[in-house]
């Protein structure tokens, strides 16, 4: 059997923890994982980011109304908690009062680290996370790869998620100066290479490829090197 890290749940081979020594972020992450994807976290970004975030944490559920950790966390006096989610309502880091709405708390960023098809049952049961105030970004950010298949362009994963928010925090003055979130996108960039290369992989037969009659499986990637 093959050794899997027990942190990004990759083969200790291609574990990308190494891209990202933990450190303090300013804000306190909580990745909401469905049940089916927690373990099947292929090409899932949330682990890697988790990794690396300090204090962050990874919760499995599908309704969590009722999820004791999750609870606990809400009623923390501690967080100031929000939920990453696009809508007219929403704060972001530039809107007026958001610094002072915060306080002296800690910024608590839930992420529904999920496919758009797993999270919509989570939003309809989860009442609790979806009446938190709302967070998302400033500006619009385009993922710098799409191999997962998003409803729309704008979807950025969720490593990529962490780091533009720290990023739009900092400049808001919410977050430290000091925080370098840089090993986040290096980490990604890791994982979109090692993606495309086992697809051309596939591809040369070195892996089995399920979709050989598919051009869209059968034409080699061009691997970035960044
Ligand atoms: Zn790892």
């Amino acid at each position: 059997m093959r050794t899997i890290c027990y942190k990004c749940l990759r083969p200790v081979e291609t574990c990308l923890c190494k891209y990202v020594p933990p450190f303090e972020p300013g804000i306190k992450f909580v990745f909401l994982m469905h049940p089916k994807e927690a373990k099947r976290n292929r090409t899932g970004t949330g682990r890697v980011a988790h990794a690396g975030l300090i204090d962050s944490e990874i919760l499995v559920g599908i309704d969590f109304t009722k999820h004791q950790r999750l609870c606990e966390l809400l009623a923390d006096e501690r967080y100031y908690p929000v939920l990453l989610y696009p809508g007219e309502d929403a704060w972001n880091a530039q809107k007026e009062g958001f610094k002072a709405q915060i306080g002296n708390k800690k910024l608590l960023a839930i992420i529904i680290d999920s496919t758009w098809f797993c999270s919509k049952k989570m939003i309809k049961l989860s009442t609790n996370i979806m009446a938190l105030p709302k967070l998302s970004f400033a500006k619009s950010y385009r993922s710098i790869y799409t191999f997962k298949k998003e409803p729309s362009e704008e979807c950025v994963s969720t490593i990529e998620t962490c780091y533009y928010l720290i990023k739009e925090m900092q400049e808001a003055e919410i977050v430290d100066k000091s925080v370098n979130p840089e090993c986040l996108m290096t980490a990604f960039k890791e994982l979109i290479k090692l993606q495309l290369q086992k697809e051309n992989d596939r591809i040369d037969g070195k892996l089995p490829n399920s979709h050989a009659t598919d051009f869209k499986y059968t034409t080699k990637k061009v691997i970035p090197d960044f």
